[in-house]
């Protein structure tokens, strides 16, 4: 594991991703963007499970395979003598106090160990089946940290999906950051709160039900796990063009009496042009924090929605 920076988001990665020859021919997956645009924020630390198992380097390729009477073993490619099966499950479990540490995880697709879907299933006899499994130590990371942001890194090509995984990134961040601090029922109403756009933007539903574990009485660490995991669970779901307009709408009703004709006009006529997709979202986010500036309001100021942390801005948007 690399040195602690406590400036960026802890987020482990799969070792080849940063350079690392560590795979099975001794070679490396080095992946460009995730090096120098995710690492700016990101303190990537790196793991190989094959490796830490003790497989080195070279080693026998394994794969993923469907055994009669059902579950799934990483056996060798060509020795299927060799089975590490257990070895990357116990190694999985190892990590637990590290893999609880951190606020996202990147891992390698298509390997037995580290894929997190699509993993390709093999038959007893060699043949392939579908892609529908996850590497082991992928399976029991995910199994264990269910709310944890976790991605293969050819999905975070994908614009949508890398803005989903870096938001949800900086939640569990915050979160963890509150946890940190110690949590009370002012905390945890004051961190809805500050979500309560964000969440809006993902599901128009969800954020009123969360309000209400937020604000509700009982037991307050059981407020807090449910609160959480029925947040980084709506949070999941893809932010919609639609939902940030009624986003922005409701936060242009916190400018009712501030602006004038002309700024009006020109605040719908940007979200508007949002809508129909002729200018991403920073357009009318833009226009919303020139008034904001000049008209502040106290609720708006501390969301996270207009102005999110720097690195969570900067890799939103590309
Ligand atoms: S995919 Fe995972 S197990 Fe394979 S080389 Fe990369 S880090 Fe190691």
């Amino acid at each position: 594991m690399t040195e602690q920076h406590p400036e960026k988001v802890p987020v482990g990665i799969s070792s080849c991703l940063l350079g690392e020859a560590v795979r099975h021919d001794g070679g490396h997956k080095r992946n460009p963007y995730i090096l120098e645009t995710l690492g700016r924020f990101f303190d990537l630390q790196p793991f190989c499970p094959e490796v830490a198992i003790g497989l080195g380097v070279p080693r026998p390729p394994v794969r993923l395979v469907q055994v009669a009477g059902g579950g799934v073993r990483a056996r060798g490619v060509r020795d299927a003598a060799l089975d590490v099966t257990e070895p990357l499950e116990a190694c999985a479990q190892a990590q637990h106090a590290w893999h609880a540490s951190l606020c996202g995880y990147i891992l390698k697709k298509n390997s037995p160990s580290c894929g997190a879907m699509g993993v390709r299933i093999h038959g007893e006899d060699s043949e392939p089946s579908e892609r529908t499994g996850a590497g082991l130590y992928a399976a029991r990371l995910m199994a264990n940290f269910p709310l944890l942001p976790v991605e293969d890194e050819d999905r975070l090509a994908d614009p949508a999906l890398r803005e989903n995984f870096v938001r949800r990134v900086y939640v569990l961040r915050r979160w963890r950051e509150a946890l940190a601090a110690g949590i009370s029922a002012r905390v945890l109403t004051d961190f809805h709160a500050r979500h309560k756009l964000i969440l809006m933007s993902h599901a128009q539903n969800d954020y009123r039900a969360l309000g209400r574990v937020a604000a509700g009485t009982g037991d307050l660490a059981s407020r807090a796990e449910a609160y959480i995991q029925g947040a980084m669970t709506t949070l999941k779901k893809p932010a919609t063009r639609g939902n940030h307009v009624n986003v922005l709408q409701h936060i242009q009703g916190y400018l009712k009496r501030a602006l004038g004709r002309e700024d009006k006009a020109e605040l719908v006529a940007v979200i508007a042009r949002y809508r129909s997709g002729e200018v991403p979202l920073s357009a009318p986010i833009a226009v919303l924090k020139h008034h904001f500036r000049n008209a502040p309001d106290p609720f708006i100021a501390r969301s996270w929605y207009l102005d999110p942390e720097p690195g969570e801005l900067a890799l939103m948007n590309g």
